[in-house]
Order: structure tokens, then C-alpha cells, then sequence
């Protein structure tokens, strides 16, 4: 039995299962402060044998094993959780192999092991929530230089009708500072979901999600694109990615039909969680 976490920012999902990616038992618990939070997960994974652990979590993280702080959750404007040790206080209570990356390398793992990108060697998860992050699976293993790559923060090219000042407080008109849950609703004045019938905030994600789209492919060639997170569930939005993409590519790559190059996850909202199950069952075989 393996023990399995997806460590979001608004909710911890915790899991027991297999490396088959069967979930036995899932609950999910808030995040509040991570005294609060981690004392309820603790408690959850206590009542099951476990053998090792998984740990998909918003970032940035500290992923290099040389590293003093590794398995740390370092710079989040999350209140509490800079700098918290997460790693080392499941490691202190369970006294399991814990593997830790980010959430969305998780879920590109997920994907391509199991989901829409199974039998692949390389595809990119995406999720557009709260944040924007991107994870990679280069010849069948997750692409990680000195850190994990931070694909939600890359800049491009403004929507020609846009004002918008931007979110992200690091970079302001970054992607994820423009097209993220919280740009579209302080720019529209509404959540995405309050907001199905306006046709333009639709056609104005699809167009900023295309442009990260152009760089991904250029620079990765990835031979899928997973499309996960809150705001991917107006489906709205794929034609106009779509449309946006063909007319930037302009056929210099030649791509397979773009809906089914790019795509839903194939585990649905379950791709992290079970990525996560497969990091804790790279954490035992590692040792
Ligand atoms: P998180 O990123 O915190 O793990 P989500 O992936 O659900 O969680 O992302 C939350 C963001 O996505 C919020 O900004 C929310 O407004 C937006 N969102 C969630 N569901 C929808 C939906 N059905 N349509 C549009 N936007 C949504
Ligand atoms: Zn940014």
C-alpha cells in the first residue's frame, strides 16, 4: 500500500493505493496553516501500512537532493508554508521512502503512465487553476534541471484588446499573472465559472494559452498536450487555443490535428493523485 498527497493551495488530497494507480481511500483536507493542515494528514495515513509516499506540491519546491533545504516548500506567498520542511516531517513520522515533486510533474506522470499519454516517451501536463504550472516527461522521465521548471511564468505577447495590469506578484503580466483563475476574475469582475456566456474571456484565455502553447512545442516537441485544472473545464476554451495556435504555428511544424494533440487529462481530476502514488513507488524502488 502506497500513500499518496496532492499538496494544493486551497486543498491537501490525500490518498492510499497502489502503483497501479487503484485509490483504496481518499479524503480531502483544507489548507490552512500547515500545523492545522499536516496534524490531519498524519492522522489519515496513520490508520494504513504504508510502505513509501508520494508528494505532488505547489511550488516552488526545493527538488535537489544536494540541497540543505531539500523537500522544503520555499518561496509561495502562501502564509506559513515558506521554508516549511515537508518532506522531513512525514519522513520523521512515517520512516517511509517519501518521493516529493511538484504537483503538475505528478500529473504529467500520471498522464503518461496511465492516462492520455500512455505508451508515449514525452508529453506536457498543464493546469490552469489558481496558478499556471507545467510539468514535462522527456524520454520517459520528468524533466528537472538545477530545480523544476516553472513553464506558468514565462512572458508572452499581449492580447491586442488587453488592459489588464496583470496578477502574478513576482512578474505581474507573466502567463500565469494574465490567464490563471484569479486574473481572469479580477479582470472580467467574476469567477470563470460565473462567466460561460461571455464568449470574449473565453477567446481571450484560448489566445494566451496559445502563445505559451507556440513556445512549448517549439521548445520541447512534446507528443502531447494535457490540458488539466479548474479554468480547462469550460471546454470552451480548446477551439479557440486551437485556432490561436494554427494561426501562430502558420504550418512551420507540422502537428498532429490539434484535438487530439491537445487534450483533457485521461485520469481526469485524478491524474495528480495518482501521480503522486507513482512518486512514492519511485521513492521505494530508488532505495
Ligand atoms: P487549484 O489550482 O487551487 O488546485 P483549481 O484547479 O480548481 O484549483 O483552480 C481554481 C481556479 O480555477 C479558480 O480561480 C477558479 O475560479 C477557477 N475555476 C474552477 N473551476 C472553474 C470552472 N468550471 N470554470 C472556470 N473557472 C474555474
Ligand atoms: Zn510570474
Amino acid at each position: 500500500m502506497l500513500g499518496a498527497i496532492e499538496a494544493g493551495g486551497t486543498k491537501f488530497v490525500c490518498a492510499v493505493g497502489d502503483a497501479t494507480g487503484k485509490i483504496i481511500e481518499r479524503i480531502q483536507i483544507p489548507t490552512t496553516i500547515p500545523e492545522e493542515t499536516i496534524v490531519q494528514v498524519i492522522d489519515f495515513f496513520k490508520q494504513y501500512p504504508i510502505k513509501g509516499m508520494g508528494v505532488g506540491s505547489f511550488g516552488p519546491i526545493d527538488v535537489n537532493r544536494d540541497s540543505p533545504t531539500y523537500g522544503y516548500i520555499t518561496s509561495t506567498p502562501k502564509l506559513g508554508w515558506r521554508n516549511y520542511p515537508i518532506v522531513r516531517t512525514l519522513k520523521e513520522t512515517f520512516g517511509v521512502p517519501i518521493g516529493f515533486n511538484t504537483d503538475v510533474n505528478g500529473a504529467a506522470l500520471g498522464e503518461a503512465t496511465y492516462g492520455a499519454a500512455k505508451g508515449l516517451d514525452s508529453c506536457l501536463y498543464i493546469t490552469v487553476g489558481t496558478g499556471i504550472g507545467a510539468g514535462a516527461v522527456v524520454h520517459g522521465k520528468l524533466l528537472q534541471g538545477f530545480s523544476h521548471p516553472e513553464m506558468g511564468h514565462i512572458l508572452v505577447r499581449r492580447h491586442p484588446e488587453d488592459t489588464y495590469q496583470g496578477k502574478c506578484s513576482y512578474h505581474h503580466d507573466c502567463l500565469e499573472g494574465l490567464a490563471a483563475g484569479p486574473a481572469i476574475e479580477e479582470r472580467w469582475g467574476d469567477k470563470g465559472v460565473n462567466l460561460v456566456e461571455r464568449s470574449e474571456v473565453w477567446e481571450m484565455e484560448g489566445y494566451y494559452i496559445a502563445e505559451a502553447l507556440m513556445q512549448y512545442v517549439l521548445i520541447l516537441s512534446p507528443k502531447k498536450i494535457i490540458l488539466g485544472g479548474g479554468v480547462m473545464h469550460q471546454e470552451q476554451v480548446f477551439p479557440s487555443i486551437y485556432k490561436h495556435l494554427k494561426n501562430l504555428l502558420n504550418d512551420y511544424v507540422s502537428l498532429p490535428e490539434l484535438s487530439e494533440y491537445i487534450v483533457r487529462p485521461g485520469l481526469g481530476d485524478n491524474a495528480g493523485i495518482i501521480g503522486a502514488l507513482l512518486l512514492a513507488q519511485q521513492a521505494i524502488e530508488e532505495r
